[in-house]
């Protein structure tokens, strides 16, 4: 693939007419199974879509968005899970973790350890019992309406599937669980290669009528290499925008 991508470049460079199909190769075969690929490389330019037309639309049917074990599961305030759904559980550095994201969390964790980032896990997967408890003990101490804006009701966490993982970094304890954790290295470093191993951002800054929550810069969810590429080519910030599914406040 980079081969090709090499060649491509070159036949640029040099003016050649490209005829080469392998040029423009639509972007979808190069997401679905490829190891991480620059967004530059993934993007078809203007000349690969007229050379080769359109870049195949991807398949937004390929997993599920409404069953709890499918890693594009759709959870939020309009769309819970069951009160009995546990994932199929791994651990990753003492965390419990639905096995899907649990290779890619630890692949990104080794990433981070070499770049002196220092990543702790601090919440991954919770039960719906545990995250009544969570729940429960917000609003004794906020109230329900500020429990609402910061604590998921049991049911509609993404953690309860386990693909979700919240990570802290010890070098800024004060930005732990803080909106200035986008602002430390650690959080720049979320933000820019996350998605390489298969991880979004789910509560960005703008988004919270769409997916009801603040912005957690901490919060990471698993959604596989395929959309999370797939999302960061199209700038679209959320799965319930991409996918047309209903978000925001509880009904
Ligand atoms: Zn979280």
């Amino acid at each position: 693939m980079r081969t090709r991508t090499a060649l491509c470049a070159l036949a640029i460079w040099v003016g050649a007419v490209l005829v080469v199909t392998g040029c423009a190769a639509p972007s979808h075969e190069r997401l679905t199974h490829q190891q991480p690929t620059r967004p530059e490389a993934v993007a078809p330019t203007p000349a690969a879509m007229t050379v080769g037309g359109p870049a195949r639309v991807f398949d937004r049917t390929q997993h599920s968005t409404t069953d709890p074990a499918s890693i594009w599961v759709v959870v939020n305030k309009k769309h819970p899970l069951p009160s009995d759904y546990r994932p199929a559980i791994s651990l990753v550095r003492g965390y419990q973790v639905a096995t899907p994201a649990a290779g890619e969390l630890t692949r990104l964790l080794d990433a981070s350890d070499d770049a002196d980032l220092g990543f702790k896990i601090a919440s991954a997967f919770r039960s719906y019992d545990y995250q009544a408890g969570v729940y429960a003990n917000v609003v004794t101490s906020s109230g329900q309406e500020a429990a609402d804006q910061v604590s998921a009701r049991p049911g509609h966490s993404e953690h309860q599937t386990g693909l979700a993982a919240d990570l802290v970094t010890p070098a800024n304890p004060a930005c732990d669980f803080e909106a200035c954790f986008a602002r430390t290295p650690g959080g720049r470093w979320l933000a820019q290669h996350a998605w390489e191993y298969g991880f979004i951002l789910r509560y960005q800054p703008g988004s919270t009528a769409v997916t009801g929550y603040s912005p957690e810069p901490w919060h990471l969810r698993f959604v596989g290499r395929a959309l999370a590429a797939e999302l960061r080519r199209t700038h679209v910030a959320t799965l319930e925008e991409f996918f047309h599914i209903s978000g925001g406040d509880y009904p």
